[in-house]
C-alpha cells in the first residue's frame, strides 16, 4: 500500500507534520529535558514513560517497547490504516494527497480488475432472470435487500458464458481465474450453474469469487485461485460489507468459516462478520481486524475440525495480543454453524451466546496446553507441570511484551509455580542498562554504531566528506549503511521519522527502529561522544576493517594478482589510518 502515494510526498509531510502536535491531540504530553513525556497509551503505568522527541519526529515507550512516527502513531492508537493516517496528517498540514497516486495500480492489474467487475455485472444480471436461483435464495432466507448488498450473482450451467457475454478475451479471464486453460490450449467457464458470491477487498473492488452449487453436486464449494489480486491468506470475506454497515468502526468483529455465515449473520443483522476463505486466519488477517476494532471473536464448529481451525487462529492472533484488545472463541454445539444456529435460536440469543459464552484467548490458550501436556498424568506431577512450561513458552514468547503479556506470563507462574520467563526479564533489563550507561560499548559492530548516530541526528552526515567511506560493501549492514547515507544526502532535511518511514514494511524496518531506541536510551547520558564523533570513529573503524581484509586476501592469493607496489599502498593507507 506504501508505494500508492509518492514517497516524495510522504517525505515532505513528515518534514511539515509535528508529532508532538499530533500526539497531543490525544495524549496530553508534559515537556521534560529533550523530550515531552507521558504515561503510556499502550500501556498501563503511573510514571510515564513514554517520550516522544521533537527533534527526531518519534515516539517510544520505555516501558512496553512501542515506538514510531506520527503515521505508526495514528495507526496503531487510532486504528487508522496507512493511507487513512497519511490523509489525516496532508489534512491538518494543508497538502493535498496526489489523488492519482492512490490509485495507481498498473495497466495489466486494471484488466483483471476490469474483467472481474465485468464477471459480477454479468452474474448479478443471470441472477435476476433464474427464477431457479431466485427460489434457492429464498429457500435459504436471504432477502433481495441482502443478496444485492453482497451483489450475489448466478454463473450459468455453461462453458464459455463469460467470455460470449463480457468484453474479456480469455487470457484475462484465465489470468484472473474465472476460466481453466486446458493443456490443448482451450478454455472455459470455471464456475458453472452456481450461486455466485464475490469477493473484495477493503476498497470494494471485486477480487475473486466464491461460488456454491444449488445441489448435492461436488465439489459443494468452489474458490477463485489465487491471481496476482487474490492472496487468500489475506482477504477476508465480508470485510468490505462490514466497513460499509459500520462506518468503519464496529465494537467487535466476528470471524467465521464460510461466507455463507457471514450472509446468514447479516441476513439477522449482525452485520460485523467475516469469513477467511477455506484457508486458516492468518497473522496478516487478524493484524488487519485489530485495526478495525478491539474485539475479535472466532466463532467456529465446536468439533474436532472447528477447534484445529481455532488453534490455528489463536496462534495467528497472538502477536497481536496486548492490553485494550479482546480475542475471545465461540465453539458452536456439535452439527451448528452460525447460519443454522441464528436462524434457529434469533439474533439476540445468538448475540447473547456471543457475549457470554465465548472464552478469552488466554483460556483457551492455557485449556489447549494443558491438555496437551497432559498426556494420562495427572495434573500435579513435576513431569506435568515441566511439559506445560515448556510447550507454553514459546507460544507466550510471540505476545508482545506488555501488560497483556506479563498477565498471561502470571497466569502460567501460578500453574506450575517456576517463573520461567524470569531469567530472560533479567538479562534483557540489563542489555538495557548497559546500552543507557555505554551508547558506544567497544563490542558493538561500528556499522551499528554508525547507524545509531545517524539515527539519532541524521544532519551529521552532511558534516562528512562522501570520499571518506572507503569500506567495502562486503562487511555486514555496509549496504544498509551506506543506503541511509545516500538518503540523507539526496534529503538534506529529514528526520529520523522520514528515515524510517522509507524503511516501512523492509526487511530492515525492525533493525532500524531498535537502533533507534538505543540512541533514544543514550541521549540520557550526557554527551562526551557527539553523534558527529560517533559517526566519524565508526567509519574509520570500517575503513580499517575492510583494509586488513583486503591486505589478508592480498598476503592469500598469488603475488601476481596484487603488485607490491599496491600492497605497500595499503599497508601505507593502513599505518596513516593508525595514527589517532
Ligand atoms: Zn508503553
Amino acid at each position: 500500500m506504501a508505494g500508492r502515494i509518492p514517497q516524495s510526498f510522504i517525505d515532505d509531510l513528515l518534514t511539515r507534520v509535528d508529532i508532538v502536535e499530533v500526539i497531543d491531540r490525544y495524549v496530553p504530553l508534559k515537556k521534560a529535558g529533550a523530550n515531552h513525556k507521558a504515561c503510556c497509551p499502550f500501556h498501563g503505568e503511573k510514571t510515564p514513560s513514554f517520550n516522544v522527541s521533537q527533534p527526531k519526529q518519534f515516539y517510544h515507550c520505555f516501558g512496553c517497547g512501542m515506538s514510531g512516527n506520527a503515521i505508526s502513531f495514528l495507526m496503531e492508537f487510532d486504528h487508522m490504516h496507512f493511507v487513512d493516517a497519511v490523509e489525516y496528517l496532508a489534512d491538518r498540514v494543508g497538502l493535498e494527497v496526489p489523488r492519482d497516486a492512490i490509485a495507481t495500480i498498473t495497466p495489466s492489474q486494471q484488466g483483471l480488475y476490469d474483467a472481474l467487475n465485468e464477471c459480477n455485472l454479468y452474474y448479478q444480471q443471470q441472477l435476476r432472470t433464474t427464477p431457479a436461483a431466485i427460489d434457492y435464495l429464498k429457500n435459504r432466507g436471504i432477502s433481495g435487500d441482502i443478496a444485492q448488498r453482497y451483489e450475489i450473482g448466478f454463473a450459468p450451467d455453461a462453458w464459455h458464458a463469460l467470455e460470449e457475454n463480457t468484453d474479456s478475451n480469455d487470457a484475462l479471464l484465465v489470468q484472473s481465474g474465472m476460466q481453466i486453460r486446458k493443456d490443448s490450449g482451450k478454455s472455459h467457464d470455471r464456475f458453472r450453474n452456481r450461486i455466485m458470491y464475490p469477493i473484495r477487498d477493503r476498497r470494494g473492488r471485486v477480487i475473486g469469487f466464491g461460488g456454491r452449487v444449488m445441489d448435492n453436486s461436488e465439489p459443494k464449494y468452489l474458490n477463485s485461485p489465487e491471481t496476482p489480486l487474490f492472496q487468500k491468506g489475506r482477504e477476508l470475506y465480508g470485510l468490505y460489507e462490514l466497513r460499509r454497515a459500520t462506518r468503519g468502526s464496529p465494537e467487535r468483529i466476528i470471524v467465521v468459516e464460510g461466507y455463507m455465515d457471514v450472509i446468514a449473520l447479516a441476513e439477522a443483522g449482525i452485520e460485523h462478520a467475516v469469513a477467511t476463505l477455506g484457508t486458516a486466519t492468518s497473522s496478516e488477517q487478524v493484524a488487519q481486524l485489530f485495526r478495525e476494532t478491539d474485539e475479535i471473536v472466532f466463532c467456529f464448529d465446536g468439533d474436532n475440525a472447528g477447534k484445529k481451525a481455532a488453534w490455528r487462529a489463536l496462534n495467528s492472533a497472538l502477536p497481536s495480543l496486548k492490553a485494550g484488545r479482546d480475542a475471545r472463541f465461540l465453539f458452536l454445539p456439535d452439527g451448528e454453524d452460525p447460519d443454522s444456529l441464528v436462524k434457529s435460536i434469533g439474533t439476540e440469543a445468538f448475540m447473547q451466546l456471543l457475549i457470554e459464552e465465548a472464552i478469552e484467548a488466554s483460556s483457551f490458550l492455557f485449556q489447549e496446553l494443558e491438555q496437551q501436556a497432559q498426556k494420562g498424568a495427572d495434573r500435579s506431577g513435576t513431569g506435568y507441570k515441566a511439559r506445560l512450561a515448556e510447550i507454553a513458552k514459546p507460544l507466550i514468547s510471540n505476545i508482545p511484551t506488555g501488560v497483556y503479556r506479563t498477565l498471561v506470563e502470571d497466569q502460567l507462574f501460578e500453574k506450575v509455580g517456576v517463573n520461567v520467563f524470569g531469567s530472560e526479564k533479567q538479562q534483557s533489563q540489563k542489555t538495557y542498562h548497559q546500552t543507557q550507561k555505554q551508547p558506544s560499548q567497544p563490542n558493538m559492530s561500528p556499522v551499528r554504531k554508525a547507524l545509531i548516530a545517524i539515527l539519532d541526528s541524521p544532519e551529521v552526515v552532511l558534516e562528512i566528506d562522501p570520499e571518506a567511506y572507503e569500506f567495502s560493501i562486503d562487511i555486514p549492514g555496509a549496504t544498509l549503511l551506506l543506503d541511509v547515507i545516500s538518503l540523507i544526502e539526496s534529503k538534506p532535511d529529514i528526520t529520523t521519522s522520514g528515515i524510517l518511514e522509507r524503511y516501512r514494511e523492509t526487511q530492515h524496518s525492525d533493525a532500524l527502529l531498535k537502533l533507534v531506541q538505543v540512541g533514544m536510551a543514550s541521549t540520557v547520558e550526557s554527551g562526551i561522544n557527539t553523534p558527529l564523533s560517533v559517526l566519524q570513529h565508526a567509519i574509520e573503524q570500517l575503513n580499517k576493517e575492510s583494509l586488513r581484509a583486503q591486505l589478508k586476501k592480498a598476503n592469500l592469493n598469488k603475488p601476481s594478482e596484487m603488485s607490491d607496489q599496491q600492497k605497500n599502498e595499503l599497508r601505507e593507507r593502513l599505518q596513516q589510518l593508525k595514527k589517532p
